[in-house]
Parts: structure tokens; C-alpha cells; sequence
């Protein structure tokens, strides 16, 4: 009985000078899973933030405005004629995307044939309209000029 008694004093005195947090039940466990820190609370961790560098999406003119053009609109076809010679500006000096340019000269090419636009010449009228682009500073540069 002495014996027995003396055994668990000392198994006492042995826990007693084992921390406590080495000591862990299941349910303890448990918790201590639940405690680690979260995202918010640990400033370490990678902030989901929009990439800096992203580039601004570069609209055309007509895209920009959502204008289609139009055979019968000779005012907007006759912006992107030379006043000199009647000539059809590129691309590279009007700054449309490669669709709007494409249809900019199908409908002054229609509207050519119609007889609504001169071929040589732009209708004196519509000299005095607002520029859309300087044809001496083109928007990019061309292997033509
Ligand atoms: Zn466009």
C-alpha cells in the first residue's frame, strides 16, 4: 500500500513540473487547430490586390463614340479624306482599330461610286469640320513616311 502510495506522489510531482501545453486531449487539439491565425490577423501572408500593371484598354475614336459609319454620313466619311487630294488616310495616321478602318474605306469607297464624295476632292463645306487626327503627326509610325 506504501508503496502504490509513494508511486502515484511521484507521478505527480512529475506532471507538476511538465508544462501544461505538452499535455493535449483531443478536444484540446481540436482548439488549438481552431486558433491558428487567419489570413486577415497574420500581415505576411500575399494581399490579393489588381495588378498595377494592367494596361487601360486603347479604344478608336468610332469604337469609343459606338459609331458604325455609313455611306450617307459623307460629313463623318469626308474626316478621314485628305483635303488635298482626296486620298483615304491610313490606318496609322486616323488611329482606328484595323475593323472600323476597314469599313471607314468600304463606305467612302460606296459613297464614291454613289457620287455623294469626290474621288480627288473633299466637298468644300465640310473643310472647316473639326480634325480628328494631324496627318503630319500620325498616331504610329509608317515605313512610308
Ligand atoms: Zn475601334
Amino acid at each position: 500500500m506504501i508503496s502504490t502510495f509513494v508511486n502515484t506522489r511521484t507521478l505527480q510531482n512529475v506532471t507538476n513540473r511538465i508544462p501544461a501545453f505538452l499535455f493535449r486531449s483531443k478536444t484540446t487539439q481540436a482548439t488549438a487547430l481552431n486558433d491558428e491565425p487567419t489570413d486577415s490577423e497574420n500581415g505576411d501572408l500575399p494581399v490579393e490586390m489588381e495588378n498595377p500593371y494592367k494596361k487601360e484598354r486603347q479604344l478608336c475614336i468610332l469604337c469609343k463614340l459606338n459609331i458604325e459609319p455609313d455611306y450617307k454620313n459623307v460629313r463623318l466619311l469626308s474626316q478621314f479624306q485628305s483635303r488635298y487630294t482626296g486620298r483615304i488616310y491610313g490606318k496609322h495616321i486616323t488611329g482606328l482599330c484595323e475593323h472600323k478602318q476597314k469599313r471607314v474605306e468600304q463606305e467612302i469607297n460606296k459613297a464614291q461610286h454613289a457620287g455623294l464624295m469626290g474621288y480627288m476632292t473633299k466637298n468644300v463645306t465640310y473643310l472647316e469640320d473639326p480634325k480628328l487626327f494631324n496627318p503630319n503627326f500620325p498616331f504610329r509610325p509608317h515605313k512610308w513616311c
